[in-house]
């Protein structure tokens, strides 16, 4: 379960493009703490675009404070672009982004707390999560548009979570697929190799291309119909 926490949210383009990334990578919950505007403004659901359901659905809920807002939460991530680099701030000592969503991806309930765009979160608010996360940028600055740094985040743990995408959609080639593929290589090496350890090299070689990346059964199907025509055309009759 993800709940994305946004502590005193200024702007209403920002919470438009939040709201939609909220239905892009499939949040939970998005909760509001004290926002101050209105989260339900024309302004809010234009920018949310197709992802303005969510903000309906009940998954949208406005809290008085960050305690109520983490209340039940396995793990937390309060995110900043101003980090300790010298070790003399334990409260603003921070992990990367990948490495908290690795943690994360353990625990059954995660939040993800962003600031206020003029100020970030004050040091108490830090102080209230597990971690504070910092997602690595221009140390020159470092500074993320809050709706940039919301998406960065929910790709991350979206990652992590091996949560559903349309590749899931593709069907992958069959094992038998393939070696009927190897098959038609493997009579044309027959023709062309000079000998027999280079038979053995150009077999291999073509073996392991094809299994470098998951192919789907039409790049399969695509690619043993080339093969064929090729060895139809090259073999002695
Ligand atoms: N001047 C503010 C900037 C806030 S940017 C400050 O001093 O913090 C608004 C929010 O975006 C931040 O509170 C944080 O939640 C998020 N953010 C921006 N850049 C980030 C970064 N590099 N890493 C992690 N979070 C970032």
């Amino acid at each position: 379960m993800i709940r994305v926490i946004l502590v005193g949210t200024e702007g209403e383009i920002n919470l438009g493009f939040i709201v939609r990334l909220c239905r892009n990578f499939d949040v939970d919950e998005l909760i509001l703490v004290k926002p101050q505007i209105d989260p339900f403004s024309d302004e809010v659901r234009r920018f949310a675009a197709n992802g303005a359901i969510y903000i309906d659905s009940g998954k949208v809920k406005i809290y008085e404070n960050l305690d109520d807002a983490l209340r039940g939460i396995g793990i937390s991530g309060c995110t900043s672009s101003v980090i300790d680099v010298d070790g003399g701030d334990i409260v603003r000592k921070a992990i990367e982004l990948e490495e908290f969503a690795n943690i994360a991806s353990k625990y059954s309930s995660i939040a993800v707390v962003f600031g206020r765009e003029s100020v970030g979160l004050t040091r108490e608010e830090i102080s209230k999560c597990d971690f504070l996360v910092h997602i690595a940028s221009n140390p020159e600055y470092p500074v993320l548009n809050l709706s940039h740094a919301v998406a960065i985040t929910l790709y991350m743990l979206y990652k992590v979570l091996r949560k559903h995408s349309l590749f899931d959609r593709i069907e992958p080639a069959q094992e038998n697929e393939l070696r009927i593929l190897e098959k038609y290589i493997d009579e044309i090496v027959n023709i062309v190799a000079s000998d027999e350890k280079q038979r053995e090299s150009f077999s291999l070689v073509f073996k392991r291309f094809i299994r470098r990346t998951t192919l789907s059964r039409a790049e399969v199907g695509l690619l043993t119909t080339f093969i064929r025509r090729i060895y139809n055309k090259i073999r002695v009759r």
